[in-house]
Parts: structure tokens; sequence; C-alpha cells
């Protein structure tokens, strides 16, 4: 059967009230589970650890049947000197600085990485199998350290990458699926994206798996709200409605080898 994963992304003691309704909804239309995406420090702004009552919904949506998924340490990217017109094109205007992944090495991203896997294990929850960077844009150092720190999983735009398969960038170990997501930075954008994702969906209509990828923002504009529970409502169907986590589990499933005939 083909998967339906929706990622709630950015979920941290800022953002705790939009998803907090955004899950109500969602499973008022069949998706009862997710994929949420966890930045333990927001900008900063406060510790996931040090809000104890955020740690036991977290907690309580793992219990659940939802996936934590590490996300980010800070979730935002620290400007470095001499930076190239591509980095501070990416890093200003298309992340608006929260590409924290984007270019770190490998050494600077395995401490962030050691740093989380951590605080996940204060939680009374199952440590996270998945790393998801900020904007998705991860770079290669980041991507090793993330197969060392031992994650199985990690995704981009258009792919989900099983790192724990055969660990080489054997076409075998990606699946191939653009996520919808939404832009809703201004009115043109949202207008744009509205689009965008209608056309989007009837493209990947019979991909084995369908990714919807969902920000705080889209729950405060009714018209891509709504489009997204049409979506995920029909979706969820005739779709099995999965984590990233048990999509992978599955997957590896799928690949054991059968018992040769004695
Ligand atoms: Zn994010």
């Amino acid at each position: 059967m083909s998967a339906l994963v929706v990622s709630m992304h950015d979920v941290s003691p800022l953002t705790r009230e939009p998803f907090t309704q955004m899950l109500r909804e969602l499973a008022g239309v069949g998706v009862t589970k997710t994929s949420l995406l966890v930045i333990p420090d927001h900008h900063h702004r406060g510790h996931m650890l040090d809000d104890v009552s955020f740690c036991r919904w977290l907690e309580g949506l793992a219990k659940a049947g939802h996936e934590l998924v590490v996300h980010g340490y800070y979730h935002q990217r620290t400007p470095r000197g001499n930076e190239t017109a591509r980095q501070r094109w990416i890093n200003s205007i298309y992340t608006q600085g929260e590409g924290e992944f984007y270019d770190l090495s490998e050494e600077e991203a395995a401490t962030l990485l050691a740093r989380a896997k951590e605080n996940f294990s204060k939680l009374d929850a199952p440590a996270p199998t998945g790393f998801i960077a900020p904007a998705w844009l991860l770079s290669d150092g980041a991507c090793e350290a993330v197969r060392k720190a031992g994650f199985s999983y990690t995704t981009y735009l258009t792919k989900v990458y099983d790192l724990s398969r055969t660990g080489h960038d054997h076409q075998d170990d990606f699946v191939f699926s653009q996520s919808l997501v939404y832009s809703c930075r201004n009115r043109s954008r949202r207008a744009c994206s509205l689009l965008w994702n209608a056309l989007l969906r009837r493209r990947l209509q019979r991909v084995p798996l369908m990714r919807l990828g969902l920000h705080p923002p889209d729950y405060q504009h009714g018209n891509i709200w709504r489009q997204i529970l049409r979506f995920a409502c029909e979706a969820a169907k005739w779709r099995e409605v999965q984590t990233y986590q048990k999509f992978i589990e599955s997957r590896h499933r799928a690949f054991v080898p059968r018992p040769s005939p004695v």
C-alpha cells in the first residue's frame, strides 16, 4: 500500500500552540500520526528541556504514535566571514538565515548532533532515528556526521535518504518524492503555493510515497490550511498514514531476502 507522511516542521516551545490545533484538525481527517520535527533550542530562545510541560506534551504525542525527529539545533545559521554570493543568497533570501546545516563542516555538525541526541535522551520517548536539516539544506560533511551519529534516514525537498541500508549513496538508498510545502511569506507567494501544490499533488498521484511538509504559518492562512486539510483527507483515504520512521522500517522489511529453499 502506498504511504502518506505528514511532517510538522519547527516544533518547539515557541510553536506548540499552533501545532496543537493543527494536529487536532489533522486527526479529524484521518492523519493520526505525523513526524514531528523538533528544534532543541529554537533561535536560542528557550531550550525544550527547560519547558517541562512542553516535554510532557512531546512524550504524550510519541506515545500516541507520532515520531520525534531532530530538526537542526538552533534552526539558525551563524553568518560567516568571506561568504560567496551563493552562500549570501541562500542565507538571506532563500532561508532567511535558517539554513543551519547548509555549510557546516562534519565536525561542527557532529558536535550539534551529539548535543541533540543527549537532549532527546532525557525525554521519556524513543530516541529519534531521523535527522532533517532546516530548509532541507545539508552539507556533504554534515550528512556524513548524521550517518556517523547513527541516524537511519534524512530527507531533502525531493527525496528521502535511507542512511542505514547500503550507506554508500546507492540508488536504492533514495526514495524520490517531492514534498508538498507552502510559502506563506506574502500574498503572491501564497497564491503561487496554492497553484504549485495543486499541480504537484496531481503529478504525485501514483507515487508510492506522498509527503506533506507543514509549518506553523500554514495554519494562519485559511485558504492554505483548507487546501492542506483537503489533500491530507483525500490521501489518507487510500494511502497508509505513516511516519518517516515506519516508512523506512517497512522499506527495510521489503528488502529482506527470501530464505533459499532447502
Ligand atoms: Zn524548519
